[in-house]
């Protein structure tokens, strides 16, 4: 007998981004990224990409069109990914997702017409989850998160952050995952910067190999060499996420592992608050923006 599969409408819209959130969605291993797409995600369950302008062969207005209709088609019952920030200055010109009757079609536009009736949103990345990078001083295009979008539009639909430069695939695909198994997270699910604690609960530097290093009060002076890396700016202290359990690249390594400092990249504070990234952060810093750690 054979299972019934359910379909779960899923598009993906890019705003201010340079795609490396696509790239690590498109790196999963288990599932692969072609098990995602083609297969049920979980049995009896299969997520319907409908748009994803980096993956997909279609371009131009008829996919556009796709876009807009997945929206008036299927109301409550889609989910809506968003990689990038939302440009809004200028009326959102900064960043158009293509034309429709020869009229550009702005992120911003789009962002407002899709979250409305979305069943959830997921914000793939720090750009979309927090400002990242596109939302750095001197912000010229007004990028702001989904967060803050939703908030200047008095948008109430549910939002799952998943922050990284770039997310680990694994983050992305386990919360798509965990929305098709259990239906939206309670809120206890989240933390309070609306992470999945399954992956941001816990801080780096509790569960960092080289702690022994930091607590014997030995850091390292350049990258690469043994010891702690907090002399030179590792924002580990800062930061939640499960990158010293889990690793990168199917397991090979992370960035601590491989000798480099964690930039902190999967909070609120990245890029600008951290910075400069590869030096300490001094006490002014810390109290100005309020930054803790344990
Ligand atoms: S400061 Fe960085 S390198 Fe040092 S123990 Fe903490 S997380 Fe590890
Ligand atoms: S170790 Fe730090 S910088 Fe590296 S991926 Fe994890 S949170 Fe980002």
């Amino acid at each position: 007998m054979s299972l019934k599969v359910v379909e779960y409408p899923a598009v993906w819209i890019a705003g201010a981004a340079c795609s490396g959130c696509s790239v690590s969605l498109l790196n999963a291993i288990n599932p692969s990224i072609q098990n995602v797409l083609i297969d049920p995600v979980l049995p009896g369950k299969h997520v319907s990409l409908r748009f994803h302008a980096t993956v997909m062969a279609g371009q131009g207005e008829p996919v556009l069109k796709v876009l807009k209709d997945t929206a008036s088609q299927k109301p409550g019952k889609y989910i809506l990914m968003v990689e990038g920030a939302v440009p809004t200055a200028e009326n959102g010109l900064y960043c158009t997702l293509g034309e429709i009757d020869g009229k550009e079609v702005t992120m911003k536009d789009m962002m407002a017409e899709l979250a409305v009736d979305a069943f959830a949103v997921m914000a793939m990345g720090t750009c979309s989850s927090y400002g990242g990078i596109p939302s750095g001083a001197p912000n010229p295009t007004g990028a702001v998160s989904v967060m803050e979008f939703f908030k200047n539009e008095g948008i109430s639909t549910p939002l799952i952050n998943i922050p990284g430069c770039p997310p680990h695939p694994d983050w992305m695909v386990g919360t798509i995952a965990h929305v098709l198994l259990n239906g939206l997270p309670l809120a206890d699910d989240l933390d309070e910067k609306l992470r999945p604690r399954t992956f941001f609960n816990n801080l780096i530097h509790d569960n960092c190999p080289r702690r022994a290093y930091f607590d014997a009060g030995q850091f390292a002076r350049h990258t690469s060499e043994p010891g702690c890396l907090y002399e030179i700016g590792c924002k580990g202290p800062y930061s939640y996420a499960d990158c010293p359990s889990r690793h990168w690249n199917n397991g090979v390594n992370w960035c601590i592992g491989s000798g480099a400092q964690c930039i902190g990249c999967v909070e609120p504070d990245f890029p600008d608050k951290f910075a400069p990234m590869f030096k300490k952060l001094d006490e002014n810093t810390l109290e100005r923006f309020k930054i803790k750690t344990r």
